[in-house]
């Protein structure tokens, strides 16, 4: 297992890593270059950035501090998501019919633009679109689920409620009451994934520079200058990208951002007997739990489980003691299973459950905050960005620009997140157990 994770240029030893497509050659930046458009950081949301813009035919160069996918896009679960945390009638009291209508257009379609690219592109990384299951913990949960099924069937799509057996049958477990099916939703390989969105991106004419952290960004003659150690960028426009990896770059967005971590673990390969009955027809699945569980089967018959975790300098089994005992109780059948991979990223939360596109000054702005949701919502935004970076302006977008809000005691987050994770935790287990 990699110690200081958090640190190293290193991928971390997970499943994706070892797995992975080949990376594309991404030499660092070297020597003083101007460009239209520069973007920092190679998560999902940088890269659909600098292929969108790219395609749209701006000269855009991006920097990123490890390799493309080295972040959150290379370490998660993998699930393709659709929707927001907030449901499509909360969106439309709170922003309005038109405006929220847009939102959750964008919201709904984000995964079609995921399974678009890859088909596109011919990104090899296992894509597959059976629908993602959200499993109900207990009662307390079903009828805020029975109410999500009502709102998106309204709005024309195919989501179903899954009595006990029907979600036991699809999950493979029986910790669950009930769930629902969006079929929208789907897998893939999360690095194999970001690394196929860069040679889509470097294919689009975007030059790619990994080993290249950006140190400074500040204002310069025709637009901004992107520090590196081996080179800079002078850019008419820039996109920071960098979302729960941002740590001083760009101080007011830091603040206003709440990174959290998320751990992971993989099983070896089950037996076949085992693969028939867990997730047996190639749905993901997590939970209505306030501190949630998600898992998949990935190709090679490997159950992964992920959930919240304490994040630490130096990385141990004990931190993922929690982690294996969900795997366990959700899926007792794994106990005599080995567990090859254990690894762990870092997502960003945001009080109101919404990304955000922040316009930092005059042609520079940032994207992020997906709650756990960046797999489809990133690769959008990013989308979205491009545009912003093209000109279009604010009402033309459905996620309207704001600015950054840092968040008063935001030094003091790491011991508040603990609490409230500690408080969550303890009011799901309450409901699970009231079943
Ligand atoms: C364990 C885990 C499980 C998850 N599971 C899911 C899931 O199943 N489904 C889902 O939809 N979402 C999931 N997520 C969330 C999803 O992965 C993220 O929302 C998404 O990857 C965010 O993409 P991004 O491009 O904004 O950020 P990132 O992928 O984190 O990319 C940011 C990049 O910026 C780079 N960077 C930082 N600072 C600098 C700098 N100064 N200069 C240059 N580069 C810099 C970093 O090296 C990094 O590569 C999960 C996240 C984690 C960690």
């Amino acid at each position: 297992m990699s110690t200081n994770a958090e640190k190293s240029a290193a991928l971390p030893d997970s499943l994706w890593a070892a797995t992975a497509a080949p990376a594309p050659l991404c030499p660092p930046l070297s020597g003083d270059r101007s460009v239209e458009l520069g973007v920092v950081g190679g998560g999902f949301t940088g890269l659909s950035a600098a292929y969108h813009a790219a395609e749209a035919g701006a000269e855009v160069a991006l920097v990123e501090a490890a390799e493309p996918g080295w972040g959150a896009a290379g370490r998660n679960g993998g699930q393709v998501i659709p929707g927001f945390k907030l449901d499509p009638d909360d969106l439309e009291r709170r922003f309005g019919a038109e405006r929220g209508q847009r939102m959750v257009a964008f919201s709904a379609t984000a995964p079609d633009l995921v399974f678009e690219l890859i088909a596109k592109h011919g990104i090899d990384c296992g894509a597959r679109r059976e629908g993602w299951i959200h499993a109900v913990h207990g009662r307390a949960a079903l009828p805020l689920e029975e109410d999500r099924v009502r709102q998106w069937r309204a709005r024309g799509a195919a989501l179903e409620m899954l009595d006990r057996d029907q979600i036991a049958a699809l999950l493979g477990t029986r910790e669950y009451i009930a769930g629902m099916l969006d079929p929208r939703g789907g897998w893939l390989q999360p690095l194999s994934f970001a690394r196929g969105l860069a040679q889509a991106a470097q294919a689009a004419g975007a030059s790619l520079h990994g080993m290249s952290p950006a140190t400074h960004v500040a204002r310069h003659v025709g637009g901004w200058k992107i520090t590196t150690p081996s080179g800079s960028l002078v850019a008419k426009q820039v996109l920071i990208c960098t979302n729960a990896y941002t740590d001083k770059l760009w101080p007011p967005l830091s603040r206003s951002l709440i990174p959290v971590t998320s751990f992971q673990v993989a099983t070896e390969p089950l037996a076949d007997e085992l693969r028939s009955r867990i997730m047996p027809q190639g749905h993901v699945g997590s939970d209505t739990r306030r501190v949630i569980h998600y898992f998949c089967m990935t190709p090679e018959g490997r159950l992964v489980l992920g959930g919240r975790g304490h994040a630490r300098k130096r990385e141990s089994r004990e931190l993922y003691a929690h982690i294996v005992a969900a795997l366990h109780r959700l899926y007792p059948e794994t106990s005599g299973a080995k567990l090859d991979y254990f690894w762990s990223g870092r997502v960003v939360v945001t009080l109101d459950h919404l990304p955000k596109i922040c316009e930092l000054g005059p042609g520079i702005w940032s994207g992020g905050g997906y709650n756990g949701r960046g797999v489809a919502m990133a690769t959008a935004t990013g989308q979205l960005l491009a545009r912003c970076a093209g000109g279009a302006s604010a009402d033309q977008l459905p996620l309207p620009p704001t600015k950054p809000r840092p968040l008063p005691f935001h030094g003091l987050r790491a011991p508040a997140i603990s609490l409230a994770v500690g408080w969550k935790r303890l009011l799901d287990t309450w409901e699970a157990r009231s079943r």
